[in-house]
Order: C-alpha cells, then sequence, then structure tokens
C-alpha cells in the first residue's frame, strides 16, 4: 500500500473527481477526512447517473478510515473547523487535497460580477485559505503533501472568464508555494485535468460532448479514477522530490491545441 496510514484531507470529496481520489487513498491504506458542502454525491445528467451512496461509507467498504466534514472551503471559520476536526480524530495531516471546484457557465457578457467572485472565491481563494491553514499541521509530518486540482483550461481560454484564470492562477500558485514551504519538508503539485466523467458537465450540450471528444486523443473521456491514480503518485513516496509541478492527466486533450 503506498500511503498506509497517511492522513489526508480530500476537498470535495462527495462527488466525481474529489470521490475518485479518496477511494484511491482507500485503497492505498490511507485515513481519509471527506470535506465537502454536502454528504450526498452529486448525480449527473449524463456521468454519474447512479450514485448514491456516501464517500465514506464506500470508503469503509474498502477497509478504510473515513469521516465526512460539512464545510464551505470558501469560509475560512469553518476550514479551520474541518483540518482542526481531522488533526483531532487521526492524530496530524500529511496530504491536502484542493479539488473542490465550481463552474458557472457564461463569458463576460453573461456572468454576472457576484458569479465572478463566487468562482474565484471557491476555486482559487478557496484552495489558498485550506492550503494556508493546513501549512503548521503539514510541517509536522515527515510525509507533508499538498496536491491541488487544477484544469487543462489553466493553459488556454474558453471555459469563462473566472474558472479558466482561477486555474491558471492555481498552477502559479504551486511554484511560488514550492520555493517557499520545500525548506518544511512539504511538496506541493498541481494535476490538470481534461475532460472527467462528473456531474460538472451538466451544462454541456450532446454536441459539445461530443466535440469535447474528438478533441481528446485517447479514445475515451478520463474517469474520477484516473485522477485519483495520479494524486496517489503525487502524494506517495515515489513523489517525494517533485515540487511545482503541475501534471497534465488529460488523455492527450492539451497535445493538440
Ligand atoms: P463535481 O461538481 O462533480 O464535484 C465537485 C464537488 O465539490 C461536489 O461534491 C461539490 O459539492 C463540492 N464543492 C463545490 N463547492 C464547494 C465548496 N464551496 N465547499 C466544499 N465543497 C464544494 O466536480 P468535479 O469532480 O468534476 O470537479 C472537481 C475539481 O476538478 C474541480 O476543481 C474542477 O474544477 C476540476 N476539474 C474538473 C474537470 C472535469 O472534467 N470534471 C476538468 C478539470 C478540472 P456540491 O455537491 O454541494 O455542489
Amino acid at each position: 500500500m503506498l500511503l498506509k496510514d497517511r492522513i489526508c484531507i480530500v476537498t470535495g470529496g462527495s462527488s466525481g473527481i474529489g470521490r475518485g481520489i479518496a477511494l484511491e487513498f482507500a485503497r492505498e491504506g490511507a485515513r481519509i477526512a471527506v470535506v465537502d458542502k454536502r454528504e450526498t454525491p452529486l448525480r449527473g445528467k449524463y456521468h454519474e447517473t447512479d450514485v448514491t451512496t456516501p464517500t465514506v461509507a464506500e470508503v469503509e467498504k474498502l477497509g478504510a478510515q473515513g469521516i465526512f466534514l460539512q464545510t464551505d472551503v470558501a469560509d475560512e471559520s469553518q476550514v479551520t473547523d474541518a483540518i482542526q476536526q481531522t488533526v483531532e480524530c487521526f492524530g496530524g495531516l500529511d496530504i491536502l487535497v484542493n479539488n473542490a471546484g465550481i463552474h458557472i457557465p457564461g463569458g463576460a457578457q453573461e456572468i454576472s460580477i457576484a458569479d465572478w467572485d463566487q468562482v474565484v472565491g471557491v476555486n482559487l481563494r478557496g484552495v489558498f485559505i485550506a492550503t494556508k491553514l493546513a501549512i503548521p499541521h503539514l510541517k509536522q509530518s515527515n510525509f507533508g503533501r499538498i496536491i491541488q486540482i487544477a484544469s487543462v483550461h489553466a493553459y488556454g481560454g474558453g471555459a469563462g472568464p473566472a474558472y479558466a484564470p482561477a486555474k491558471a492562477a492555481i498552477v502559479n500558485m504551486v511554484r511560488d508555494l514550492a520555493l517557499e514551504i520545500g525548506q518544511l519538508g512539504i511538496t506541493v503539485n498541481a494535476i490538470c485535468p481534461g475532460y472527467i466523467e462528473t456531474a460538472i458537465q451538466d451544462y454541456l450540450t450532446p454536441e459539445q460532448i461530443e466535440e469535447a471528444l474528438e478533441k481528446t486523443a485517447l479514445p475515451r473521456f478520463g474517469l474520477p479514477r484516473d485522477i485519483g491514480r495520479a494524486v496517489v503518485f503525487l502524494a506517495s513516496d515515489d513523489a517525494e522530490w517533485v515540487t511545482g509541478a503541475s501534471l497534465l492527466v488529460d488523455g492527450g486533450f492539451a497535445a493538440g491545441v
């Protein structure tokens, strides 16, 4: 097992990619705090149409320990409580995965300034909040790891004026943080997923989904477990000398751009 007894937080862990990460962590023997606004998993229109059981129940079926902590990652005091409860419950913190994210469709002429604030508030400010509050605990671990879930849209336009810039900022934030916290023995990296089959895709039309598949070099979309395996690698001892990096896990989507 690659993560035996490691103590992890996965934000947005009730659904989609975060759930996939939590389940791969469970297979590797980790202890997992699922931090999300609600425990019930999202069911999508196109993908994840039949998911029902909470992530912690699935984690336990795999023989691992898990707790659910109801938290809005955009709220500093709720994140403070979630980290504190994780440390009290499991005895420390080794790995933080900032995965929670939202997307509000529309261009600069459609979305409101409040929408922009909301997307950046969760996808960028929320990532900073959990990162900052976790560092004092990660410092005390011999295996301190921070993994941020960015996006292939970090490298180009097309996903709106809030989502893509927030994801691009994450890619730069990991470089900045790597310089600061490397000496503390903490690594920090990002993963940039391509199209992953989750409920976040509900706003797309079937034609847009077909186009996305045509732009993906491999003959299928990604699944939450594809990102989960990449996160396991970055969290494991195998990646102890990897920091400040952003890894595309996109089925070759960005290869054609
Ligand atoms: P989903 O919408 O399927 O799941 C996101 C989860 O995050 C949900 O459980 C959601 O809770 C939770 N969440 C949203 N906002 C908050 C918040 N403020 N506090 C706590 N939890 C929150 O999305 P994905 O799994 O697809 O996306 C996960 C991450 O991956 C995001 O950062 C996304 O930007 C990124 N990503 C996804 C890609 C994809 O193709 N799917 C591609 C590239 C990046 P609730 O159910 O209450 O809304």
